[in-house]
């Protein structure tokens, strides 16, 4: 396979797994090698807030999930995760969190301010649709990326799955950040009903055409309390394969090995390393909070404090012969 423009039909090929993917891997590994070296970028997600306004039909978060119980850290509390992540080595911290009101632009502006002021760190922030004007005012602040995953771009799939939202308000969203100076992150999942290669193949054109910074692929996973309860989990080989057309599409995007691949399958989470990844995203949301961050059920296994945690992905790294930065 050499290196070319890869068009809609091209991208529809690859997908299909009955076609070997040994090539595209091999390709988007030499052009992962070319952009960004042997280092994977570890970033540390501070999960902020549980509440949020919106109804995902795929996210345990959602505000008909009346089983969850909801949390919301103090600025001050999100401002010392932020430090103590920066203290283990990272080099980002990346708040998420559902679109919780009680954040407003002003108060993402006060904590942005306060991490800038006092360690050398980038921030992320991913808090969901807000006017240009509060975009405006937090990339002012000092916030350097944004990450506003897309989902979906086919508009019957998305208005099913966020019953009330329109798709156009959301790649609006990603055009703006990206018009603001943002480093801009989009992303979509794997798996979602009545999604088809061809789906996959515009998300990934959408995500080239803003163009994204940053993409987070990552494979649908049922959370039963959710009306997506009884589907099944999206492929991790079609992960793996829409992540490599990303790489090859933008060679210098950055792309994420994403915890819900990990999640899946460790196994399947290491390969994409080589294959077009490299980035990873490591939670440093303090222990009495990270269960109740479940987009998705996950198994958080023996919690250990920031800087173990980080110690372990730096050794997972290396048993796979990475660097990591
Ligand atoms: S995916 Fe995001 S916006 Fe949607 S319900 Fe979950 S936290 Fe809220």
């Amino acid at each position: 396979m050499k290196k070319q423009e890869l068009q809609f039909d091209d991208i529809c090929s690859l997908l299909d797994i009955n076609n070997s993917a040994d090539e595209l891997y091999a390709l988007a590994d030499e052009i992962t090698k070319e952009t960004k070296g042997n280092t994977v970028n570890v970033r540390g997600i501070i999960e902020f807030s549980n509440y949020c306004n919106r109804n995902c039909a795929y996210c345990g978060l959602n505000c008909h999930n009346t089983t969850l119980g909801r949390y919301r850290m103090s600025p001050d509390e999100i401002i010392e995760t932020a430090l103590e992540a920066s203290d283990a080595g990272y080099k980002t911290a990346v708040l998420q969190g559902g679109e919780d009101p009680w954040f407003t632009a002003d108060v993402f502006c006060h904590i942005i301010k306060e991490i800038k002021s006092k360690r050398d760190i980038a921030i992320t922030l991913s808090a969901g649709e807000m006017s240009e004007e509060d975009y405006a005012a937090i990339r002012k602040a000092g916030c350097d990326r944004y990450l506003l995953k897309h989902e979906t771009t086919d508009k019957d799939i998305y208005s099913k799955l966020h019953p009330g939202y329109n798709i156009d308000d959301r790649l609006n969203c990603l055009r703006t950040l990206k018009r603001l100076g943002f480093e801009t992150g989009g992303g979509f999942m794997i798996g979602l009903p009545e999604q088809t290669a061809k789906t996959i193949a515009n998300d990934l054109l959408f995500i080239k055409s803003v163009p994204c910074d940053m993409a987070g692929i990552g494979p649908f996973i049922p959370h039963p309390e959710t009306p997506l309860k009884g589907c099944d989990s999206g492929s991790t080989e079609l992960t793996r394969r829409a992540v490599a057309i990303a790489r090859i599409l933008l060679p210098d995007i950055n792309l994420p090995a994403t915890t819900s691949l990990g999640v899946i399958d460790k196994e399947e989470r290491n390969k994409v390393f080589s294959g077009g990844a490299n980035v990873i995203m490591k939670k440093v949301t303090p222990e009495k909070y990270r269960k109740l961050y479940e987009i998705y059920p996950v198994n958080h296994g023996k919690i250990k404090s920031v800087a173990e945690e980080r110690a372990e992905i730096n050794e997972l790294l290396a048993s796979i012969g990475k660097e990591w930065d």
